[in-house]
C-alpha cells in the first residue's frame, strides 16, 4: 500500500467515524465532507481500515466479449483497462454452462445457483420474463443475495436496462430497496451515480445493455458493436470518477465486473460456443491487490483454456455466477443459502 492510499484510508475511516448513517438500510446520508476539510485527521490504524464499512458495486455488461476489451487497448477503452491493471482480473471466466442467454445468468449472478432446477438450480432458462418468480419457475425456494444484505440491516440496489429484470423485484421485493429500469444506459449511469453519493448502500447492481442491443442489430465484434463498448467504457467511467472524488467510495468501494454471456454474429444463444461462454471478470477498489491475475491468486480455480467445463470438477472455472458469494465475502457476509457456485466462498482477490 503506497503512502497517499494509507492517507486516503485514514480519512476515510474518519469520516466513517463521523458518519453514524452509513450503511443504514433505507437511510438517505447526505455527501460526505471533502477530504480536504479533514486533511488533518489522520488517526488511521490497520485495524479500523479492516473494520470499516465495506460497499459492493456489480456490473454486468450486457454480451462484453472479452476479445473485444484486447481488441479496443487501453486507448480505446481505458477505463475497462484501468480496471485490469489496478484490480485483479480474468478474461477466461465462464457463463453457466447450460445457458448464455441474459436472464439465466443474471439469475445466476444473484443467487449464485446454475440454471438447471432438477439439480437446485434456479430454474431460469429462459431469456423472457414470464410474469412469475424465479421462485415460481424453480419450484422451490431461491435466495438472493439481496436477502442476505438486507437481513443484516444494510440496503441494496438494482439498476437495470432491460424490462425483464423485473423479474427479480417480482422475487425478492422486500430485500430490493431501489429498483430502477431505463433502457438509456446514459440515463440509468446517471443515477446510479447519484445513488452512490446519497445513499450507503451495501450492494449495488448495475446492468448496462448497449452491446448486447448493438450486436444483435449489427453484428458482434463489429465496428458499431465495438463502438457500443467504447461507449459502455465511457459509462464506467463516469461510475470510476464518481468513485475517484468521493472518499468514503474510494477507500471503501470494490466494484466486481463480469457479463452474462459474449456473442458472435447476430446472436449469443449457442451454449457450446466459446465465444458465448467466455466472459471478463475483474475485481476493482477496496481489498483487492492491484495488477493479480484471479487465477494466479486462486488455486482452488482452474483456468478452462478453451473448455467448457461442466459443474463436475472440484476445480471450476472462475463464473460470471461468483457474483453472489465474492460481493458477501467481500461484505464480510456468508454465502446465499441454497448458492452452488463458490458457496464456500474460497475465491479471493488479494
Ligand atoms: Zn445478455
Amino acid at each position: 500500500m503506497d503512502v497517499s492510499r494509507t492517507t486516503r484510508s485514514a480519512l476515510a475511516a474518519a469520516l466513517l467515524l463521523l458518519l453514524p448513517l452509513a450503511g443504514c438500510a433505507g437511510h438517505d446520508s447526505s455527501s460526505p465532507p471533502g477530504a480536504a476539510e479533514l486533511s488533518s485527521t489522520r488517526t488511521h490504524t490497520q485495524s479500523r481500515e479492516n473494520n470499516a464499512t465495506r460497499y459492493v458495486l456489480a456490473i454486468s455488461v450486457d454480451a462484453l466479449n472479452a476479445h473485444a476489451l484486447d481488441r479496443l487497448g487501453r486507448s480505446g477503452a481505458p477505463n475497462f483497462h484501468r480496471l485490469m491493471t489496478q484490480g485483479a482480473d480474468t478474461l477466461n471466466a465462464r457463463t453457466e454452462l447450460e445457458r448464455t442467454l441474459t436472464l439465466p445468468n443474471h439469475t445466476g449472478m444473484l443467487t449464485g445457483r446454475r440454471v438447471s432446477k432438477a439439480s437446485g438450480g434456479h430454474g431460469v432458462d429462459f431469456n423472457h420474463d414470464n410474469h412469475r418468480t424465479v421462485q415460481q419457475n424453480a419450484g422451490h425456494p431461491v435466495a438472493s443475495v439481496f436477502q442476505v444484505v438486507h437481513k443484516r440491516d444494510r440496503s441494496t440496489a438494482l439498476f437495470a436496462s432491460k424490462s425483464k429484470f423485473a423479474m427479480f423485484q417480482r422475487s425478492w421485493p422486500r430485500s430490493i430497496d431501489r429498483f430502477m429500469i431505463a433502457t438509456d444506459n446514459r440515463r440509468l449511469v446517471t443515477a446510479v451515480r447519484g445513488d452512490l453519493v446519497r445513499h450507503r448502500r451495501a450492494f449495488t447492481f448495475v446492468h448496462l445493455s448497449h452491446p448486447d442491443d448493438v450486436g444483435h442489430a449489427k453484428g458482434f465484434m463489429t465496428t458499431p458493436y465495438l463502438r457500443a463498448v467504447r461507449d459502455t467504457d465511457r459509462r464506467l467511467g463516469e461510475l470510476l470518477r464518481t468513485a475517484d472524488r468521493h472518499p468514503v467510495l474510494r477507500d471503501h468501494l470494490t466494484i466486481v465486473l463480469t457479463s452474462d454471456h459474449g456473442g458472435a454474429g447476430r446472436g449469443h444463444g449457442d451454449a457450446s460456443d466459446f465465444t458465448n461462454y467466455r466472459v471478463p471478470f475483474i475485481v476493482w477498489g477496496a481489498g483487492v491487490r492491484p495488477g493479480a491475475r484471479l487465477y494466479d491468486l486462486n488455486d482452488d480455480f482452474a483456468s478452462p483454456g478453451f473448455s467448457r467445463p461442466t459443474y463436475r470438477p472440484v476445480r471450476q472455472p472462475i463464473r460470471n455466477g461468483d457474483v453472489a458469494n465474492l460481493s458477501l465475502s467481500l461484505l464480510r457476509m456468508p454465502a446465499v443459502p441454497g448458492s452452488e457456485h463458490d458457496r464456500s466462498q474460497t475465491l479471493v482477490v488479494r
